[in-house]
């Protein structure tokens, strides 16, 4: 599948989040999920977290079980 879009894979680290929440999913796995550079998911991933919804925080990763900074839903944390 070919990846054209000047957005990256901006997108679909976004939807993966989304996806996979509440379970969480570092920077490392997503460079790992979509086949892109470190440096390339984690500046998306960065983007995605000054969007709003989302934050970066320090969780565990669903996948590789460590804890560090990630990009995740900023969701569950009041009555909205
Ligand atoms: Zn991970």
């Amino acid at each position: 599948m070919p990846r054209s879009r000047r957005s990256g894979v901006a997108g679909d680290i976004r939807r993966l989040i989304e996806e996979r929440h509440p379970s969480h999913c570092c920077d490392g796995c997503l460079a790992l999920h979509f086949a892109v550079s470190l440096a390339e998911a984690r500046s998306a991933a960065l983007t995605i977290a000054s969007e709003s919804g989302f934050r970066r925080q320090h969780a565990v990763g669903g996948s590789c079980n460590r804890q560090l900074e990630l990009t995740a839903l900023a969701i569950g944390l009041g009555p909205n």
